[in-house]
């Protein structure tokens, strides 16, 4: 029996998708890899994806996991020869617990699924990005994706704290615990988050919720520097006690692209400022909801003295507060649509960097003298997670032979202020080489190990995050 047969005996022959029914699995989000897999692999339970890892194990066969499809990194590419094992039948919610404020559920919940789910009870997973009407929990975990919220709530790693998966051998690894406290032994839910399908496949999850909002405030506002971003970004954490949700930075050339792409969305201000700042505080306080004689919210109000305080000071030129679900809404398509509006583009050098919060400004000011010495036709479009320092820094080289040169201005650039090349997107394919060149080699050395000793037949995922490295190998066995 070949290995489709017995993949059918285990899942049922509608579910061992070959030729034309993988054509949804044909590419990643960017059309830029190009899938080939033998078959893609749709299990309904955790029971089916240990036998189907058994097997992959005993035939050698590679497995590459695939949650939303919506990574940017390349990371579910599949090679000729591979399976892909898709999390789209493991569905379900398994249990929402309103008086310990966790969800426990399958890997391939839709983001966007839980927050309905968890609304109703008035709870939140506060975890909001682009992707979340596709992406699922496996895929966020598997990647450790950030967001708009981060600042306030960190990344999914701060927002999980049980973990179920199928190691390569097909064992369960069952660590769905709800306890907030758990110091017994290595962490290994941690390891899991943000391996990107190269040790196990992630099945489960327990995840923290908090209470919904019971009033937001969002505003657009309009500033001339970075400096002045950051001291406007305290004033508002020192004002509101921390309430600031999500701190978004738009230059003004990104602005005028989306406008041009974004149909019945036009210029919120007059004048093109130097950069839009989407900002968002919210408030879980009932007396913050309750609308006051002239019929506005306290927390509008509260908002609207801090950024009238800041417009004193000169740090804000203008703002516009959201009236209503429409205009917030509007406001957040701006940002959405970055990754549609960034990445259609080619050549492309897409950089998703961390610096420190300090730092953001210099680096865009180094760059630009930099990039103009290397490239003087290369043009750039960024957007940021400013509130946590994570910057989309887009490049677009005028001739492909640049690329590898833009990325390696840019991780010279990023290490020498103390940032790093990979913030949220993960390594996955796009980024081995800088993994190569920019990681401590011990770290390498021991991720290497790590690998070896989880998947020593080399199945899960491979050619992912780990780049060849062995003679930092050698060194890290003599350690
Ligand atoms: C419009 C848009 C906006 C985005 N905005 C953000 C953003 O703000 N912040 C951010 O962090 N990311 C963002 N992303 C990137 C992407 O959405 C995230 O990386 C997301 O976490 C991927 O989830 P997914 O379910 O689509 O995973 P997939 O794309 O299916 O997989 C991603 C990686 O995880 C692995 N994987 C998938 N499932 C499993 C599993 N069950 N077990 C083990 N490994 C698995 C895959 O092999 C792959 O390496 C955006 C993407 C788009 C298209």
């Amino acid at each position: 029996m070949d290995i489709l047969d017995s993949l059918r005996n285990i899942i049922g022959p509608d579910h061992v998708l070959t030729g034309s029914d993988t054509a949804g699995f044909a590419t990643d989000w960017i059309g830029k890899y190009e899938n080939t897999p033998l078959a893609v692999l749709r299990p309904a339970s955790v029971d089916e994806v240990s036998r189907i890892m058994a097997l992959a194990n005993d035939t050698g066969t590679p497995v590459v996991p695939v949650s939303g499809h919506t990574g940017l990194a390349g990371g579910a590419h599949a090679p000729e020869g591979s399976v892909m094992l898709s999390l789209t039948r493991l569905n379900k919610i398994r249990q929402i617990k309103p008086d310990a404020r966790l969800a426990i559920v399958d890997g391939g919940v839709v983001l966007e699924s839980l927050h309905h789910a968890v609304a109703e009870h008035g709870l939140r997973f506060p975890m909001t990005f682009g992707a979340q009407g596709s992406c699922m929990i496996a895929g966020m975990l598997a990647t450790n994706a950030g967001g708009s919220n981060v600042l306030k709530f960190g990344n999914t790693r701060a927002l999980c704290i049980g973990i179920e998966a199928v190691l390569p051998d097909g064992r369960v690894l069952d660590l769905m615990s709800e306890l907030h406290k758990d110091n017994s032994g290595y962490d290994l839910r941690n390891l899991l988050i943000g391996s990107e399908g190269t040790l196990a496949v992630i099945t489960g999850a327990v995840l923290k919720l908090v209470p919904a909002p019971a009033a937001r405030a969002t505003a657009l506002l309009a500033l001339d520097t970075l400096t002045d971003a950051l001291s406007v970004l305290n004033r508002l954490q020192k004002a509101t006690g921390g309430a600031v949700e999500a701190f978004e930075y738009m230059p003004a050339h990104y602005m005028s692209a989306i406008h041009t792409h974004l149909e019945g969305l036009n210029p919120v201000f007059g004048t093109e400022p130097n950069m839009t700042i989407l900002a968002e505080i919210a408030s879980t306080a009932p007396k913050d909801a309750l609308p006051g004689p002239d019929g506005s919210l306290p927390l509008d109000a509260t908002f609207e003295n801090i950024l009238a305080e800041a417009i004193e000071a000169g740090q804000i030129q203008d703002a516009v507060i959201a009236q209503n679900d429409t205009q917030r809404s509007q406001m957040w398509t701006r940002r959405e649509a970055a990754a549609e509006v960034c990445l259609s583009r080619n050549p492309l050098v897409n950089n998703d960097i961390s610096l420190p919060l300090d730092q953001v400004e210099p680096f865009l000011t180094r760059m630009k003298a930099e990039l103009i010495q290397l490239d003087p036709g290369a043009e750039t479009l960024e957007v940021a997670h400013l509130g946590d320092g994570n910057i989309h820094y887009n490049v677009y080289p005028s001739t492909p032979a640049l690329c590898d040169p833009v990325m390696e201005l840019v991780e010279d650039v990023v290490r020498n202020l103390g940032g790093s090349f990979s913030a949220e997107h993960g390594i996955g394919v796009s980024k081995l080489q800088s993994m190569q060149r920019r990681k401590d080699p011990v770290a390498l050395a021991v991720m290497h190990q790590i690998k070896q000793a989880l998947d020593p037949k080399g199945i899960m995922n491979p050619g992912k995050v780990l780049p060849n490295c062995g003679e930092v190998i050698f060194r890290a066995g003599q350690l």
